[in-house]
């Protein structure tokens, strides 16, 4: 991708905006970008350089990430809402083009990073708690305020609140800023040992992921401190690379699969709430360490089908009004509202699967779930708005169990393993 209308090929210590930012290494990259972590000598502190693809429709999506990124700043000089803040952006030629950058705060890791340095066990609730609280701030205020619709909520897109400071990585001999190209043959020198073993250590996680689509990079709070209990948890909202306002929608899929809502899977419509549906999963997730929905394409039936049927056997049959109200209805379900291609269902509720798979205590089970059902409506405009969200007991709840999951070595006797397919 480092070719005319690709990404911008960048070394240590080159220079952006007429010399004001200073690349220092790079903290990931994603489809449309590559981010690097700089120094601003300006107002001598780091942020994070996005320099986004040169070839139009990448120009495009910038254009529009900076629009929607500007109203947020706009709205929120004291950038309290949790919200990533844009602080600046230009255009840099280089030898594949011009490339629109965007200067963000420098954040750390993301909440994906976080759940897999766990190791997949969940956080401790009160974790969570911190961390939907936060989530729920940036999404009133983007919902309420600005009218905006972020529609790619996910682990990834939240980032943690870097509490490292950026020059001290561990994998940097210098403590200081790289004002300057480090002497000698750029080859040979300290920057490409690095770089190196920067690239062994993204092998090693990548082959972790497991089919997880992620860039590496985050700023290594978590590599460093190695257990979440140590983590300050405020984080925030990142990546509108996909956001909308409401009342401008170009996108009809919207969504990452694993958090889409089902009337984005109907092609029924959708406004805010779809945000909504995607926190309750990340919440989820957060608490058990596992995707909440996992759908597959089988024998006889579709993903989006699968979807379908595992949200049903979650939480109960779909109402026929709204299994029927979509412009994709026909495709999924009869005019009874019951699927067509698959006809057996089997029903776990998620309280029971909170206390039996992920061995939650009764109370914390029956209290998470009081929070998540009511975002999981499968009437949008029922769902809770972040707002009433936070104003919820279980989000306010202050008292920390010392006995959170009561057996961490239970067998896993999950919902995959318990669901019938039956084709027609
Ligand atoms: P996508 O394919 O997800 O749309 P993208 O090209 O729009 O990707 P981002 O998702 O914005 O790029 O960023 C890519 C990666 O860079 C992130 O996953 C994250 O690891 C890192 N990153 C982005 N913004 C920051 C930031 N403000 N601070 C620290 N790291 C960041
Ligand atoms: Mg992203
Ligand atoms: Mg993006």
């Amino acid at each position: 991708s480092y070719r005319k209308g690709g990404y911008h090929a960048v070394r240590i210590a080159d220079q952006f905006a007429g010399g004001r930012y200073i690349a220092q290494r790079k903290l990931g990259w994603g489809q449309f970008s590559t981010v690097w972590l700089a120094y601003d000598i300006k107002t001598s502190s780091y942020v994070a350089l996005k320099i986004q693809k040169s070839a139009a429709q990448f120009v495009q999506a910038a254009l529009h990430e900076i629009d929607v990124l500007s109203s947020i700043a706009d709205g929120d000089p004291s950038n309290s809402k949790f919200v990533i803040q844009l602080i600046d952006h230009f255009k840099h030629t280089g030898p594949n083009g011009q490339h629109l950058c965007m200067v963000l705060e420098f954040l750390g890791d993301s909440l994906l990073r976080l759940i897999r340095y766990n190791r997949y066990k969940g956080l401790p609730l009160n974790k969570v708690r911190e961390i939907c609280k936060c989530i729920l701030i940036g999404l009133d205020y983007l919902h309420t305020d600005l009218g905006i619709i972020h529609s790619d909520l996910k682990p990834e897109n939240i980032l943690l609140c870097s509490t490292m400071d950026p020059a001290k990585d561990p994998l940097r001999s210098e403590q200081s800023p790289i004002l300057e190209r480090p002497e000698g043959n750029i080859n040979g020198g300290v920057t490409s040992l690095i770089e190196k073993r920067l690239k062994r250590r993204a092998r090693k996680a990548v082959a972790k992921i497991s089919g997880r689509r992620e860039s590496m990079g985050g700023s290594g709070d978590l590599e460093n401190s190695r257990r979440v209990d140590g983590i300050d948890v405020k984080c925030k909202i990142v990546d509108f690379g996909n956001a909308c306002w409401a009342d401008k929608q170009f996108a009809e899929e919207i969504q990452t699969r694993q958090y889409r809502a089902p009337e984005v899977i109907l092609k029924a419509g959708y406004s805010f709430s779809v945000d909504m549906w995607s926190f309750a999963c990340i919440a989820f997730e957060l608490a058990t360490g596992d995707m909440l929905f996992t759908p597959k394409g089988g024998q006889g039936f579709s993903e989006d089908e699968d979807h379908l049927a595992l949200m049903m056997e979650l939480l109960g049959k779909m109402p026929r009004k709204i299994a029927t109200g979509g412009a994709l209805s026909k495709d999924f379900f009869d005019r009874h509202g019951d699927l067509k291609r698959i006809r057996r269902l089997k029903f776990f509720p998620l309280d029971k699967l909170l206390i039996d798979k992920y061995k939650l205590s009764v109370k914390d089970a029956q209290e998470f779930s009081e929070f998540l059902l009511p975002l999981f409506d499968f009437a949008p405009e029922k769902r809770p708005t972040a707002r009433q969200c936070l104003q919820h007991a279980w989000v306010n709840c202050t008292e920390s169990p010392p006995n959170e999951k009561e057996n961490e070595s239970a067998v896993n006797v999950g919902m995959s393993n318990l669901k019938i397919r039956v084709g027609k």
